[in-house]
């Protein structure tokens, strides 16, 4: 660490092929600038990775020594965030099966694509689509997986030569209904929508990946409580999760005392996450990460 605060390693990161705002190389332009050092790209459900992004990483002073990525999971109705690292992810049957909540919902929006299509505005295939076609031609995202509400909003607000804000109320189910033009209804109840928290965590760690729960209390609030993250996390270690990512902007005082009280009792758990970069308000590079010291140990967990 150079300082307090500092970080030089940050392994929680994402870009426009999720729900990021910037391109891989956008992130690692932002994170050189910021110091760090190690960086792990961990987008929804996918793997952004490519020879060109980690040797433009390199040029920038950045090592990207993982595969990195988050996985949306449900365990007894509450939602969590499973990362996953490893040197080659890109083990077809891993990608398949996480891909699976990535898919549910791309197969909500390709219902939204073709209502849009329905009412007169014209789009890209479906594949141009999901690929980030732009106006020359293109591709911003050749590896593209996932299908977002803003990508949509993109075309819709060129081909009405409108707001991205005011393009996603045509479609969406949560902002000003008084713009909202259709109306596409979740296809599966929640718990169906997202995979087994205990599956996902046994499947990576079988596998011989690293396995972190994210910002453990997100959820917090919104239904679930401290007490019962808590008591998950021990059923989690049981599965193979390796440790947690400690600093998150959902910290309270009292998380960070039960943080305490589980390191205590799980003292082989890592501390390992980062800023949840995703390019807009949450955290920025250097406030949330890993000391070197939590990065080294974790490496070894890694067998994939
Ligand atoms: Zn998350
Ligand atoms: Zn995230």
């Amino acid at each position: 660490m150079s300082g307090v605060n500092s970080y030089e390693i940050d392994m929680h990161t994402h870009t426009i092929n999720s729900d990021g705002r910037n391109t891989p190389y956008e992130v690692i332009d932002i994170a050189a600038k910021s110091g760090i050092k190690i960086l792990t790209f961990t987008d929804h459900s996918g793997i952004t990775h490519s020879n060109d992004i980690v040797g433009y990483a390199k040029e920038n002073g950045i090592s990207i020594p993982f595969m990195g990525l988050e996985v949306s999971t449900i365990f007894e109705g509450n939602k969590y965030h499973v990362l996953g690292y490893g040197k080659n992810l890109r083990i077809d049957d891993l990608e398949d099966y996480l891909l699976y909540p990535t898919e549910v919902k791309n197969k909500r929006f390709i219902k939204i694509i073709e209502a849009l299509r329905d009412i007169g505005i014209v789009l890209p295939s479906n594949e141009d689509i999901r690929k980030g076609i732009r106006p020359d031609g293109t591709f911003a995202h050749p590896d593209k997986w996932m299908l977002t509400r803003t990508l949509i909003a993109t075309y819709v607000a060129q081909n009405l030569n409108i707001s991205i804000n005011e393009a996603k109320g045509i479609f969406s189910d949560s902002d000003d209904p008084k713009n909202r033009r259709i109306f596409i209804e979740e296809s599966l109840p929640v718990h169906e929508r997202y995979l087994p928290t205990t599956d996902v965590i046994s499947y990576l760690a079988k596998k011989g990946a690293g396995v972190i729960l994210a910002h453990p209390w997100w959820e917090c609030g919104r239904g679930n409580t401290t007490e019962r993250v808590k008591s998950d996390i021990f059923t989690f270690a049981e599965l193979g999760l390796h440790g947690l990512e400690c600093e998150s902007y959902h910290l309270t005082q009292e998380m960070n005392n039960e943080i305490k009280d589980i390191f205590r009792q799980l003292p082989h758990f890592h501390r390992i996450g980062g800023s949840d970069f995703h390019g807009d308000r949450r955290s920025s590079f250097g406030q949330r990460g890993v000391t070197w010291e939590d990065y080294h140990a974790f490496s070894k967990v890694i067998s994939i």
